[in-house]
């Protein structure tokens, strides 16, 4: 094999290559380079051929991160002039290179050492780092690594191909300039994250969750006449699938915002059908705050149920107001105007500026549970009294949540703490149980 200290030399020839202006390639000379590249069915045949010599060896997955900005920038002629100097520079490392897709690039390594992958993946990153640094593109180019140890962990083609697209995927998912090797445990993992997706796509359409309540009581007689809307999938529960394991993934695929509709409507149904008076607190999404859409949504629902908004505060966290704190505003402004009130949920878990608190119109402010947790602590203790008192003075309800003790609670209530919320006084139950509705009645 080549060795790569020669990299700076062919690197050489490279920057020669990549001076070349794209105005001297003419289509001709494009394709003829390009129609040399091994494709996807050469690939198959290479890899059916190393499986059936029993051969051990490695799929390096290259994708090139961004590349149709390079393409929009320099034009498409300059897309596939560098790809195929790539390939070049590639095949100079003697791995066998494959174009499997527009700017997906295989490459394999006939190797039972594990250890050659990062001297490998060195190797690959300088050169796409050598061809972005030519002058003619000048601009920095990343790429996106996803590695494969056959036959270990792909038996057969297909395989192959389904777990360097799994490794490839999580790499571009993680961010640009990343790699990662496949392993079972990784299958695992996306197996689980596809499995929710499907099973949230399959209860949206079935309605197949539940809606529970934990009410949110007054610090000086725990009465309440307010309760927070939890979402429940209990056959999820059942699979050990936690409810926040099930948020999260549906922020990620954006099946979120269904969610998010899903819950307004079945409460507004609740609401209406049951006659209720009490407050909801409703949890949105970041997506579903920053959506038009979401916002005229809510409007219909409010007029299809005849609820009266006042009933309902919807709780969304410090996530949707970093984003573009002038949007942020003129969201809420919107959703205050229908006559909903807003709080911000699970202050104190991420960015904590105070900076909302007095620019954003919020009217309650949830501290969460980690500060409650803490509250015997003397710097917790004090961060939440000065945060009771700012809440206060900016007319804003405070509520604790995650009160687990009459001692946390005391406290709270000493520093002015109006509201609390907690497994002291109820953990979450099923709608019916409790608001005491009886389906029969
Ligand atoms: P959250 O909005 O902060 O909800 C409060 C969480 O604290 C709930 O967890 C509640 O069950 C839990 N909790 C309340 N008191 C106690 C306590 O004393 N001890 C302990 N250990 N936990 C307590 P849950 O129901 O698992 O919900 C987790 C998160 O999932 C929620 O946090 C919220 O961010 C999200 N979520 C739940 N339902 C919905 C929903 O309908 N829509 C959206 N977008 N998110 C939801
Ligand atoms: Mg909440
Ligand atoms: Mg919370």
């Amino acid at each position: 094999m080549l060795a790569f200290q020669n990299l700076q030399s062919r690197g050489m020839m490279m920057n020669e290559n990549f001076k070349m202006s794209t105005s001297m390639l003419n289509h001709t000379c494009r394709s003829t380079i390009l129609s040399t590249i091994k494709n996807r069915q050469t690939f198959e045949n290479a890899v059916n051929l190393l499986l059936n010599e029993k051969k051990e060896f490695i799929v390096y997955l290259v994708d090139i991160d961004d590349f149709k900005l390079i393409n929009e920038q320099h034009g498409y002629s300059y897309g596939d002039y560098f790809l195929a100097c790539l390939f070049k520079a590639f095949n100079n490392l003697l791995l066998s290179t494959f174009r499997l897709s527009g700017d997906q690039i295989a490459l394999v390594e006939e190797t039972r050492d594990l250890k050659s992958i990062s001297k490998t993946i060195t190797k690959i990153r300088d050169i796409v780092n050598y061809a972005s640094k030519s002058e003619s593109i000048n601009q920095s180019v990343t790429c996106s690594i996803g590695v494969l140890n056959c036959p270990e962990d792909g038996k057969t083609v297909e395989s192959i191909e389904r777990h360097i697209d799994i490794a490839i995927n999580e790499a571009k998912a993680k961010g640009k300039n990343t790699d990662i090797i496949y392993t079972q445990s990784l299958k695992d993992k996306l197996d689980r994250v596809r499995g929710i997706e499907l099973g949230v796509a399959h209860a949206l359409q079935t309605d197949g969750f539940d809606l529970f309540l934990q009410p949110i009581f007054d610090m000086n007689d725990c009465s309440h006449k307010k309760y927070e809307v939890l979402l429940r999938w209990l056959s999820a529960d059942n699979k050990g699938i936690s409810i926040g394991e099930v948020i999260g993934v549906a922020e990620k695929s954006s099946q979120i915002t269904e969610i998010d509709r899903y819950v307004i409507d079945k409460m507004f149904f609740i609401i209406m059908k049951y006659s209720r008076q009490e407050k909801f607190c409703i949890n949105i999404s970041a997506q579903s705050f920053y959506d038009d859409v979401f916002i005229s949504f809510l409007e219909e629902k409010l007029l299809e149920y005849s609820v009266s908004p006042e009933l309902i505060e919807l709780e969304i966290t410090e996530y949707s107001c970093v984003k573009d704190i002038e949007h942020t505003k003129k969201n809420m402004q919107r959703i205050k105007s229908l006559g909903f009130r807003i709080a911000l949920d699970d202050f104190g878990t991420e960015y904590s500026s105070l900076n909302y608190l007095g620019k954003l119109p919020f009217d309650a402010l949830k501290i969460d549970k980690s500060y409650v947790d803490e509250i015997c602590n003397p710097t917790d203790w004090i961060i939440v009294k000065h945060l009771i008192a700012l809440a206060n003075e900016l007319k804003l309800d405070t509520i604790a949540e995650g009160i687990e003790d009459s001692d946390q609670k005391n406290i709270l209530k000493d520093l002015g703490c109006k509201y609390g919320q907690g497994y002291l006084i109820s953990k979450p139950k099923d709608y019916k149980v409790m608001l005491d509705i009886n389906e029969d009645d």
